[in-house]
């Protein structure tokens, strides 16, 4: 079941140059830089309430962030609905026919396990599905 907005996705072409802006002048509390390797990607966290902005920076030519941001631009990139049991809820998904870009949970920033929807099943948004450790 989705519990709430885990994280908010946004795709920039360099941290340094916009953390300041939500750190010193939206002033939301800076929770650091973290790099998941396998997505080659850097994040800066700031966390809001119960949910996190992360911006993200790629670090290869060949990161899915490099290659947004050359077909799109700087901007929204995801939104990320926490569950508390992803597995269930991707065969949920998947049994109401909505189109997977990951068939099973990969990891995430923050010991998180992750997954992606095709943003033709969800009116052309990126959507993710995490689960926090259990
Ligand atoms: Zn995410």
């Amino acid at each position: 079941m989705i519990k709430k907005l885990n994280h908010i996705g946004i795709a920039v072409n360099s941290l340094t140059d916009h953390i300041s802006f939500y750190r010193d002048i939206l002033q939301l509390k800076f929770v650091g830089i973290e790099e998941i390797a396998d997505q080659k990607v850097k994040t800066a966290i700031f966390q809001v309430g119960e949910t996190r902005i992360e911006l993200l920076e790629a670090t290869a030519p060949d990161s899915p962030i490099a290659q947004f941001l050359e077909k799109r631009g700087e901007g929204l990139h995801h939104l990320a609905y926490q569950s508390d049991n992803i597995e269930r809820e991707l065969q949920f998904l998947r049994e109401h026919n909505v189109a997977l870009i990951d068939e099973k949970p990969r990891g995430g920033a923050h010991h998180t396990r992750i997954a992606f929807l095709h943003p033709k099943s969800t009116g052309k948004v990126l959507t993710e599905i995490c689960e926090e450790k259990r």
